[in-house]
């Protein structure tokens, strides 16, 4: 796990792509939990409305910062 810890993974997160499977892969079921917290500030204070495809984006972007997974492949097309 990315924190040192030898906990159980965070398991199944509903995130989408390489994200979730980063996220299932590298991040504890401990570190994850606190992250759900942590994102309800962090949605607040961007004003973050995940309905919405741009923010739905920034929001796993943050995601990945909190964590500090790799930024994701964004590529579209060929
Ligand atoms: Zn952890």
């Amino acid at each position: 796990m990315r924190c040192g810890q030898t906990r159980e993974g965070a398991g199944k997160v509903g995130l989408p792509g390489a994200l979730g499977d980063d996220i299932e892969r590298g991040v504890c079921a401990e570190c994850w939990k606190e992250w759900l917290q942590t994102q309800i500030r962090v949605i607040n204070h961007y004003g973050l409305r995940p309905a919405i495809k741009e923010d739905r984006e920034q929001l796993y972007r943050l995601t990945r910062e909190h964590f500090g997974l790799p930024p994701a492949a964004e590529r579209t097309g060929g």
